[in-house]
């Protein structure tokens, strides 16, 4: 028999940036918040090395130590991780309900930020090689690649606004792209073009992300000719699209074209349903920066809390306190 819980005042789906940021406010707005975390938990960051462009840490700070850090400062507040997937969710009835594989959940308010999945090329060697030279941030990896020959896979505005990105820091940039015409914006399109570090291999499949500790080469395959070669660089650079996480709730809050959570307004997190914001990488396929997303959790929090006292529900989570007491 599963356990009954709730109805908690909100509930945060998620454990990146977004929702650690939106679990410290609502904390410390006594909303008694619960992360579910997710059975691998902290998002993106997880697996990037280091973060050198989040204000506050002058000398960087590796990616996991950062999101350890966030759910350490969330928990002092008194919010509540639980690090387990969400299985299910229904937003049809009041308050929501959220299923976890050993919990029934209510909430009065839901924040999701469930975060987006950097797209992978599916080549050999890709996988072992991320963060050893495969990356799928430019912004905050790229200044690792100084003087370096470096490769962008894809054809479309983040694949070239990343390769024109890199190249302030590379030697060279080559963008490998699976067909001869590019998807991106005319103007990208002839800023890189006109860029003397950058050039173009057409019609190239990535086979193979070749190196030992790190990354050494790509082997390439021609789709006209299906002649092989090697490419060396130093560096590769995946933009070949992101995918939000939103299959939990799709079908329940209404989706952009893209996938994304569609916004309500330009100002705030509201989803289609009143109750539920969305804030992070879920909702935002233009910045997604850890800074932005933790912004993003930050409205999230506000938002859900003065959604609570409108509906006059916004009462300190008293007795739901137990929850949060070390041992009970
Ligand atoms: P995108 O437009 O979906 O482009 C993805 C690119 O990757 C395409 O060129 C695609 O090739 C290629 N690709 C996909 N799967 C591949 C695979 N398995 N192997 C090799 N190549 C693969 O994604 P995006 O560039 O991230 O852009 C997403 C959205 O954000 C777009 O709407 C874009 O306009 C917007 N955006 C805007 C800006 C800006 O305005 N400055 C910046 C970044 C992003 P095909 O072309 O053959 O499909």
């Amino acid at each position: 028999m599963k356990q009954q819980e709730g109805p908690r005042q909100v509930v945060i789906i998620g454990s990146g940036p977004a929702g650690f940021t939106a679990a410290i406010y609502a904390a410390r707005a006594a909303l008694n918040p619960l992360v579910l975390g997710g059975f691998f938990w902290g998002g993106q960051l997880v697996l990037t090395s280091d973060v050198e462009n989040f204000p506050g840490y002058p000398e960087g700070i590796m990616g996991p130590d950062m999101m350890a850090e966030l759910r350490t400062q969330a928990e002092r507040f008194g919010a509540e991780v639980r690090t387990v997937d969400v299985n299910r969710v229904d937003f049809s009835q009041r308050p929501f309900v959220i299923e976890t594989d050993d919990a029934t959940i209510t909430a009065n308010s839901v924040i999701i930020a469930t975060g987006a999945t950097a797209r992978r090329m599916d080549a050999i060697g890709e996988e072992q090689l991320f963060g050893r030279g495969v990356s799928t941030c430019a912004t905050c990896d790229g200044w690792f690649y100084r003087d370096k020959d470096i490769a962008v896979v894809g054809g479309g505005d983040s694949a070239l606004e990343e390769a024109l990105f890199l190249t302030r820091f590379a030697n060279h940039v080559t963008v490998v792209h699976r067909r001869d015409t590019l998807r991106a914006s005319k103007v990208l399109q002839q800023r890189a073009q006109e860029n003397p570090k950058i050039d173009f291999r057409w019609n190239a499949v990535v086979e193979e992300v070749v190196g030992g500790d790190r990354v050494a080469g790509l082997r390439v395959r021609d789709t006209l000719t299906g002649e092989e070669s090697t490419l060396p660089v130093d560096g590769v650079f995946v933009a070949v699209g992101h995918q939000p996480n939103t299959a939990l709730v799709a079908g329940q809050i209404d989706l952009d074209n893209a996938g994304y959570i569609a916004k309500q307004d330009d100002t705030t997190t509201a989803t289609n349903i009143a109750g539920v914001f969305a804030a992070g990488d879920v909702r935002d396929r233009r910045y997604r920066q850890a800074i932005t997303s933790a912004g993003d959790g930050c409205k999230a929090a506000m938002d859900a809390e003065r959604w609570l006292e409108e509906e006059g529900i916004a009462v300190p989570d008293l007795a739901n306190e137990v929850y949060s007491l070390p041992g009970v």
